[in-house]
């Protein structure tokens, strides 16, 4: 049999097991979309554990208890006014200079010391409202679905309970290195709009995004070394000011017409 027949049946028995397995579309209220999402949260959450163990074997924990329970307080608060307050999550801080911050699959979010050292409240609220809109949007999954083969991929979805630990352990090693690479700037442009509309929603001000910005802006000329990674993993920042300018307005808009 030829391989493109051979991959094509393959696709075929793989998408009536998927069926049968009563994998269907979910509508996903962050992105009001219809969206196939195979990995069950059970198995997001398994995979996001994993990756954090490694992430904090990597980089070492600010172990400040008063500076993670304030990231923790805000962070919880937004997650609740989100598109999928039902997941739980968990905030910490990285004791890195540099600016950043991210999410793991299954609600795990991380923000740098450096991160902190310049954000106010509003802007922290708004940071962690477009990690959390990476999770609730799944494009850390999405991501994920897209690159794992259909052996792994059907392990994660058919093994029976007893909990595929060695599949868990691949996948979140592929995820990992794929969300090191970062999002698309589709994703990350979404992520903006979600954090800017969560942090909202959670009673933080509304240019909370903006203001961290057009800070970053000022910061891409003054200090570019504790920017390198963040601006290699998200679209130019004048961009990204440009579709949260557009957010805000919308979001103003509404409440005036209240
Ligand atoms: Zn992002």
């Amino acid at each position: 049999m030829k391989p493109v027949v051979r991959k094509n049946i393959r696709m075929a028995l793989f998408i009536i097991l998927l069926l049968s397995a009563g994998c269907a579309t979910v509508y996903n209220p962050a992105t009001g979309k219809k969206e196939v999402i195979f990995i069950d949260q059970e198995s997001q959450v398994a995979i996001g554990t994993e990756m954090a163990k490694r992430m904090e074997k990597e980089y070492p924990l600010y172990k400040n208890a008063r500076a993670t329970e304030y990231v923790n307080r805000i962070g919880q608060t937004v997650a609740r006014a989100g598109d999928r307050p039902d997941l739980e999550y968990h905030f910490k801080i990285l004791n890195i200079k540099a600016v950043n911050a991210f999410a793991l699959p299954g609600g795990f979010v991380y923000v740098t010391k450096g991160l902190l050292n310049i954000a106010n409240k509003d802007e922290l609220a708004a940071v962690l409202g477009h990690e959390i809109g990476h999770i609730a949007a799944r494009h850390g999954t999405k991501k994920l679905q897209t690159q794992l083969g259909y052996s792994l991929l059907s392990a994660l979805i058919f093994q029976e309970n007893n909990y595929k630990e060695r599949e868990i352990a691949r996948a979140a090693n592929t995820a990992f290195n794929l969300i090191s690479l970062g999002y698309s700037r589709e994703d990350e442009f979404q992520a903006d709009q979600l954090g800017t509309l969560y942090s909202y929603r959670a009673g933080y001000g509304l240019w909370g995004m903006l203001s961290f910005l057009k800070k970053l802006k000022k910061m891409e000329k003054q200090e570019p070394s504790l920017l390198k990674v963040f601006l290699s993993t998200h679209p130019p920042t004048s961009e990204r000011i440009k579709v949260v300018e557009e957010e805000v307005k919308k979001l103003e808009q509404a409440r005036v017409s209240k």
